[in-house]
Parts: C-alpha cells; structure tokens; sequence
C-alpha cells in the first residue's frame, strides 16, 4: 500500500487544552508509519452545539501515513483514551477530541467512519487550521476549502500566538 496524505483534527477543551494538543500533534505523528509534515497555528474557538462549557483550543496536522483509514481512526481513538477521553454529553468538554477531515481523496460512508468529515467545511475550526496546513485542500464532492472560509465569517475564533 502507498502512503496517504491525511488531516487530522485535534481540539480539547479541559485540563489544558493547549498542552493537550501540542503533546497529540507529537503523538499523532509517532503512529506507526506516519510522519507529521506540518502543523497548524492554535486557535481557541468558541464551542458549538452545547455552549456551556469552556473554550475549545482547535489546530490542524498534516501527516502522511501508511496506516488505512480505519486503522488511523483506531490509532487516533488511543490517543484520545491516553489523554482521559471520557464520552459522556455529545458535543460537550473534552480533553481530546481527534478527527479524521480528509485522506487523500478519499470518500467514505462507513459504519462509525466518515471521510471527509461531513462538518469541515461549515465549521471555521476545521477550516482555518485545515487552510494553515493544506492551503490548496480539496474537500473531495465538495471543492477547495478556501471556496468555504467566507461562510464561516461570523464564526468567532482566535489565533493564538505560538509557544516560546
Ligand atoms: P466525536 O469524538 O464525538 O467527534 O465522535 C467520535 C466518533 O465519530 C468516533 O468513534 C468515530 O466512530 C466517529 N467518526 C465518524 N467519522 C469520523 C472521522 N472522520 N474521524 C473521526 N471519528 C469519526
């Protein structure tokens, strides 16, 4: 099998969500025949759905990897466990939260695995990270993510400054 050109999602709201996703993008590119190829600035970003609870800290990583899309879930599922990952209220705190936004060109409607990830391009989370990384992303059926940024205008999100 070749390798793939992924987009993972990283975003945490709970127990210091910066570190908890600067310590994942190093995790992240340590899977097994992965390699990370860039990172995305941090963005704290206003959470959607259940507004009660704190600020989400969002980013993007660019990686490439050998694993298939299901064994990547799988290993990003891990990490999430490593980092405290409790399921409780959909859409509410978490330490970690990793998704798959896009492999390759791939398009996938699997039991528990969707590819590309049906929300990127109306989420800014998603999609400012994604642009840092991918400035020339396809969201495949959909188009350029770039087409998509002027949509998600009203959506309040804020670059933070890199670590020292
Ligand atoms: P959540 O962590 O609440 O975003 O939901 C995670 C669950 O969504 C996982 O257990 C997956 O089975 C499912 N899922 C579906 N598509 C994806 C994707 N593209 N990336 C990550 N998880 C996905």
């Amino acid at each position: 099998m070749s390798a793939a050109r992924a987009v993972v999602a990283l975003g945490s709201n709970l127990e210091g969500p910066e570190a908890q996703v600067r310590r994942a993008f190093g995790e992240v590119g340590a899977l097994a025949g992965t390699r990370l190829l860039a990172r995305s600035a941090l963005y704290r970003t206003a959470p959607v759905g259940f507004a009660d609870q704190p600020a989400f800290v969002n980013a993007c990583a660019l990686v490439e990897t050998m694993l298939g899309p299901r064994d990547l879930l799988e290993a990003l599922l891990a990490i999430e466990r490593r980092h405290g990952r409790v399921r409780d209220v959909p859409n509410g705190p978490r330490t970690l939260d990793l998704d798959i936004v896009l492999y390759g060109d791939l398009v996938l409607h699997e039991h528990g695995l969707t590819i590309p990830h049906p929300r990127a391009h109306e989420r800014a989370f998603v999609l400012a990270p994604l642009l840092d990384v991918w400035p020339d992303a396809i969201i495949p059926g959909r188009g350029a993510a770039a087409r998509f940024r002027d949509g998600v205008r009203d959506q309040a999100i804020e670059r933070l400054p890199e670590a020292p």
